[in-house]
């Protein structure tokens, strides 16, 4: 068993998760078994009870586990599935040592950062990795926190108890460009790394970001200074077209070569041609189409981070260079709807909280009558749900009992048993469910498989006492959960593409395995933009 922990400084955002992401995806294309784990300083249990001001976009795992968005980018990157394994915060740690502590089990010891809190992580990191060949753990924040210290006294101990030969330390720095002096600089650097060989940690491989070529003299000063071997120092350039070109940039500079031969590790050649493709299909599309996405977080770059992915990947799928126009779902409530116009596809992702939903609902109104290529996913079905209530079936106060508790047409409601729920966190239907297709409709046509699971996080369902009366008026249902009959796909009969699904299912789509939905809605976003829709 094989690790690499990957360490971050000078300043967050510097794209550790991608690093990490793409050194794995390098792993797996030399044929080895690899998994991908995060460790994150903050004292939240996890991040689903955050905003996504604060946090970005929640990633959702198959068993329900609210994580952080790298999560996403690790899924996406590799094969392996994680699970809450895989995702750890401090807030979790000190959850399990004060329980361990009032149950007695430290027998009358004093309980510690060390070794009681640090033995708890170096456990983790133990079970996140069984049956894997390398196991990747990206450490959150950046060196220098003070909460992060208990991590990297972890990983310093680790070392030891493992053997040192079997671990990379990577560290993921900055090399600015200093525009009036005219030179990149590599101080930020070398302190950062001297701040890591305080804590007792020497980094094996660096990996700089920079926004152009470092040089062989700025190599040689990062060799010499961080003492890291000259063969170790990786240029990380900014990615202008897509993020999926990084696995192909580092293994151009043999980044996998190092890694193996460092590790001792016996394996095949490298063989990155998935990785050559997806690129070739990024930058050489045969159409082009413009897909609205009408949320409430839509200046944030990382709300939807999954979903904007997915549709990249729809993209990927039809040879198809997507442009993605982001729409604020209040502008819609105040200023019309002539930001939808000229769109060949609009999406409406999961969202919680009233701001905006007025305007999604004009979004679906506009793809309904417009006849324009449309896809809601969990609110996003939602509101396809009420819109069809309110103007087609003519319930005109029809609503959900999230925005509306007192509606006298509840199409979205709260099942029996959520009702009762004083806790926020964990509390959702989370993770994967089953949800049995209906024949002969258009969303067994692009999964081809009758039964199939998918990723949930929401509270309210849609209401079964409508169900004859929406379907009557157009509103079919695509797919049902087999246990207990809930709607989870709802299609419009008369509409060349118009989908709203519970679930979350931009939480399995990959770059060479669009998800299904995504590449049949970019599909028909690009007959819409063709003429033929
Ligand atoms: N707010 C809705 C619910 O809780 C939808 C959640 C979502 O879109 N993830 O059911």
């Amino acid at each position: 068993m094989k690790y690499i922990f990957v360490t971050g400084g000078v300043i967050s955002s510097l794209g550790k998760g991608l690093t990490a992401a793409a050194i794995g995806a390098l792993l797996e294309c030399r044929g080895l078994k690899v998994r991908i784990q995060k460790f994150d300083p903050y004292l939240n249990v996890d991040p689903g009870t955050m905003s996504p001001y604060q946090h970005g976009e929640v990633y959702v795992l198959n068993d329900g586990a609210e994580t952080d968005l790298d999560l996403g980018h690790y899924e996406r990157f590799t094969s392996g599935e994680l699970s809450k394994l895989n995702s750890l915060s401090s807030g979790q740690i000190y959850e399990t040592v004060i329980q361990k502590e009032r149950r007695g089990d430290y027998l009358g010891k004093t309980v510690q950062v060390i070794p009681h809190v640090t033995n708890e992580i170096k456990e983790r990191i133990l079970k996140g990795g069984v049956g894997v060949d390398v196991l990747i753990t990206e450490i959150g924040g950046t060196t220098g926190d003070i909460e992060g210290l208990p991590f990297l006294e972890a990983l310093r101990q680790f070392q030891h108890d493992t053997g040192r030969e079997n671990i990379i330390f990577l560290h993921c720095t900055l090399v600015p460009y200093i525009k009036a002096a005219g030179e990149l600089k590599t101080k930020p650097s070398q302190q950062s790394v001297a701040k890591l060989r305080e804590i007792g940690i020497q980094p094996d491989i660096l990996v700089c970001r920079t926004d152009r070529p470092i040089g062989e003299e700025n190599r040689q000063k990062l060799s010499l200074y961080c003492n890291v071997g000259i063969e170790s120092v990786f240029e990380c350039r900014d990615v202008t077209d897509s993020i999926y070109e990084l696995p192909v940039m580092l293994a151009e500079q043999r980044i996998d070569e190092v890694v193996v031969k460092r590790l001792g590790i016996q394996c095949g050649p490298i063989d990155i041609t998935p990785w050559r493709e997806i690129i070739r299909r990024i930058k050489e599309p045969k159409y082009k189409v413009r897909i609205g996405v009408v949320g409430k977080y839509i200046e944030l770059q990382d709300a939807y981070k999954s979903v904007y992915e997915s549709i990249v990947h729809g993209g990927i799928a039809n040879e198809a260079h997507v442009e993605i126009v982001r729409i604020d779902a209040e502008d819609l409530e105040t200023q019309g709807t002539a930001a939808l116009e000229g769109l060949d596809g609009i999406l409406v992702p999961g969202g919680f909280g009233n701001r905006g939903i007025e305007g999604k609902i004009l979004a679906v109104q506009f793809a309904r009558e417009r006849k324009i290529p449309f896809y809601g996913l969990c609110l996003g079905m939602q509101v396809t749900v009420i819109e069809f209530a309110r103007n087609v079936l003519g319930l005109k106060q029809a609503h959900s009992t999230e925005f509306s508790p007192t509606t006298p047409d509840p199409v979205i409601h709260l099942m029996e048993a959520q009702k009762d729920v004083s806790l926020k966190g964990g509390t959702m239907r989370l993770g994967v469910y089953d949800c049995q297709l209906t024949p002969g409709s258009r969303s067994l046509e692009a999964y081809g498989a009758p039964i199939i699971q998918e990723r949930h996080r929401h509270r309210f369902e849609y209401n079964n006492d409508y169900r004859t009366r929406l379907e009557a008026a157009g509103l079919l249902v695509g797919g049902t959960n087999p246990q207990t009959g809930l709607v989870e796909i709802v299609e419009a009969k008369d509409h060349p593409f118009m989908i709203g699904v519970q679930y979350h299912p931009e939480f399995k789509s990959k770059p060479h395995k669009a998800h299904p939905l995504f590449a049949a809605f970019v599909k028909a976003a690009i007959q819409k933009s063709l003429g033929s829709c």
